[in-house]
């Protein structure tokens, strides 16, 4: 069962401190949502677990090894990452974009994924084309898909992996409210098959509902952590500079700005 630990984590980018003292720990099973203000560090976060982004200070663990000490092939078939914006879109198609995710597993061979599949890793990107609602498209180039599709795109290959943790930026960011359920009940469900799964969000609300954890950063510091009890009108107020009327409704909240 993975584990991920982080302790005293600092970064700064060019003299800029960006993150202070982040601690937390999180495991199988767990979603996890980062939440606060825009500049509050949450994307730097997201880079320094999946190290594109090396800390100045602290430990990262996962699953009792030292992330630094892991190689690039190991790290990427434990921990996948989906960037906020996806620019690199290029023009090869779905199956092959999904079939990108591989790699960590067929990179003794050169040359791209795609010329060097074996029958398993074909397999493998047909069930998740399938489970992603991706069959009619898969022969489709990416860029001529919605948003919506492509972000399904992006989670297959990233599924594709076999990661233990799944690191999401903003993964809703820009779909309609039923392209949200749908990613969000997804993520729901990997954590259930247990994996990992670690996000930012800014729909406190949607974070409420389906994440067990939450670490709200401000200004590159943790500012509260825990389960649902840190959604509180006084956590929220503080975190989003703002006062709010907070609306319950069973497992949901609904902040209304005053
Ligand atoms: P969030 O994802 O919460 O909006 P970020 O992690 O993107 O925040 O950014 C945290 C802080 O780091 C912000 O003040 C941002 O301006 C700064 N920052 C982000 N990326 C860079 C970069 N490449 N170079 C310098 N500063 C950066
Ligand atoms: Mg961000």
């Amino acid at each position: 069962m993975i584990q991920i630990k982080v302790k005293d984590l600092s970064f700064s980018y060019s003299g800029f401190r960006a993150l202070q003292d982040i601690s937390f720990e999180a495991g199988a099973g767990d979603m996890l949502a980062i939440i606060g203000q825009n500049g509050s560090g949450k994307s730097t976060l997201l880079k320094c677990i999946s190290r594109i982004l090396k800390i100045n200070t602290g430990h990262i663990e996962i699953g009792n090894i030292s992330l630094s000490a892991l190689s690039a092939s190991k790290l990427s078939r434990i921990v996948a990452y989906i960037p906020q914006s996806t620019d690199s879109i290029s023009g090869i198609n779905v199956f092959d974009t999904v079939l990108l995710g591989r790699k960590p597993y067929i990179h003794s061979r050169p040359a791209p994924a795609f010329t060097n599949a074996a029958p398993e890793d074909m397999e493998l990107v047909s069930r998740l084309l399938t489970r992603l609602e991706l069959d009619e498209v898969a022969m489709r180039n990416l860029n001529t898909l919605s948003g919506g599709q492509q972000q399904r795109v992006f989670i297959a290959r990233a599924l594709a992996q076999q990661p233990s943790i799944l690191l999401l930026d903003e993964p809703i960011a820009n779909l309609d409210i039923n392209h949200q359920m749908k990613v969000m009940k997804l993520l729901r469900q990997l954590t259930q098959e247990g994996i990992l799964v670690i996000i930012t969000i800014h729909d406190i609300n949607m974070a409420a509902r389906f994440c067990n954890k939450a670490l709200m950063l401000k200004q590159g510091r943790i500012f509260a952590s825990g389960m649902q009890s840190v959604y509180t009108p006084e956590n929220i107020e503080n975190l989003y500079d703002i006062q709010v009327d907070i609306l319950r409704h069973n497992d949901c909240i609904c902040i209304i700005p005053q």
